[in-house]
């Protein structure tokens, strides 16, 4: 038996209106920013209890865009973690803003409160925590933070489309929430897509302008901008999905469950969940002693198991002239990078899949015991 990463048939299922909904925007023409995006942004908003949606290209890019239109500036400072995707350096860097990293907590593997206080200074402008492998960051104690120190708070939520905190959605605790709905995430476009959700109203106009080369209106160009827009097709796409959602992050919890009960005694470690935390299982990283051949091992299985961001973000040669940290600067990200294999986890998983997954696992973990 082989097992996969994706299921995009399933994600489609039963949508037969789909393809007629594409080719009525194929005929459109000309349709950049139109009606499509529009309702998909309202949608969006509305599923995450935000004002504002604006559609952009990429997380990447919804991540640069926010974090301009928070303010954050050249000479600025954006604290974020060192346990997380390329992009979210990239995009502070883009700005001519520096980052800096700080580590994540041994048990949860989110942000370290202690160390994120430790580093706010005199420059910092913005605290970007990340969401990663869906698992949500403490942001009733990081908006603490940002307020009373006068911080733009912006997360990085392009792995925790539909995780909440104590009840409310990632993405609505600070000024802006970023989201990226690459083929990879809960919430797949066929292609890149990303978004930017907001309470402020500034804040969704500066994004409105800067994702469109920085016009106000028809050729006024108010600042220097980018062209990044969400597209008609991928809104189609992402509009026909989001009903889904919610129904595949509880499959998603549910197969959560079952490898966590399958891990017990086994060695395996998981991070554990802030209070009051709905994660959304983007990914099921395990940390487990000798990862190259437990990973081979389930690879010789069929597992499609793999491993994410096997080198620590301030060790890649991006950003070697950056002085992001050295070697051992992030000791617990540095660990997760070295330790953790991802478990193939996704809507339409059968439990016959799942227990093919979890016996090549228990196999793999003897022999390395
Ligand atoms: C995927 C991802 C991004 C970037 O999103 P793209 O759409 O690929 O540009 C940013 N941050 C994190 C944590 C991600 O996982």
């Amino acid at each position: 038996m082989t097992v996969g990463r994706y299921d995009y048939a399933y994600q489609l299922h039963d949508l037969p209106e789909l393809g007629d909904a594409l080719m009525e925007v194929v005929h459109a023409g000309g349709e950049v920013l139109g009606p499509k995006v529009a309702q998909f942004e309202e949608s969006f908003a509305h599923y995450n209890g935000a004002q504002y949606c604006r559609g952009v290209n990429s997380g990447t890019d919804a991540l640069t865009l926010a974090l301009t239109a928070a303010g954050v500036g050249p000479g600025d400072e954006v604290i974020t973690q060192a346990n997380t995707f390329h992009a979210t350096v990239a995009a502070i860097l883009h700005l001519g803003a520096k980052p800096v990293l700080v580590d994540v907590e041994a048990d949860s593997w989110t942000i370290s409160l202690e160390q994120v206080e430790a580093a706010i200074g005199a420059r910092t402008a913005a605290l970007l925590p990340v969401h990663m492998y869906g698992n949500p960051s403490p942001m009733g104690r990081l908006a603490g933070l940002a307020g009373t120190n006068g911080l733009a708070l912006i997360e990085d939520a392009a792995q925790a489309h539909g995780a909440a905190v104590d009840g409310q959605r990632v993405g609505t605790f600070g000024v802006a929430g970023c989201f990226s709905f690459h083929p990879s995430k809960n919430l797949a476009a066929a292609g890149d897509a990303g978004a930017v959700i907001t309470d402020d109203h500034t804040v969704a106009e500066q994004v409105d302008v800067l994702r469109n080369l920085g016009q106000r209106g028809q050729n006024h160009h108010e600042v220097v901008g980018f062209n990044t827009k969400l597209d008609s097709l991928q809104a189609v796409i992402l509009s026909a999905k989001l009903p889904r959602l919610e129904q595949w992050n509880a499959e998603r919890r549910r197969l959560a469950a079952t490898y966590r009960d399958a891990l017990v005694g086994t060695g395996g470690v998981i991070p554990s969940e802030i209070p009051s935390a709905e994660p959304v299982h983007h990914l099921f990283p395990v940390a487990v002693p000798e990862r190259d051949v437990v990973l081979a091992a389930l690879r010789e299985q069929g597992v499609d198991a793999v491993v994410r961001y096997p080198t620590a973000v301030h060790l890649q040669p991006a950003f070697e002239k950056n002085d992001l940290g050295r070697v051992g600067a992030f000791p617990v990200s540095e660990s997760i990078a070295r330790n953790t294999v991802c478990l193939p986890l996704f809507p339409g998983m059968t439990d016959d899949a799942q227990a093919h997954v979890v016996g090549a696992l228990h196999s793999a973990m003897r022999d390395v015991a």
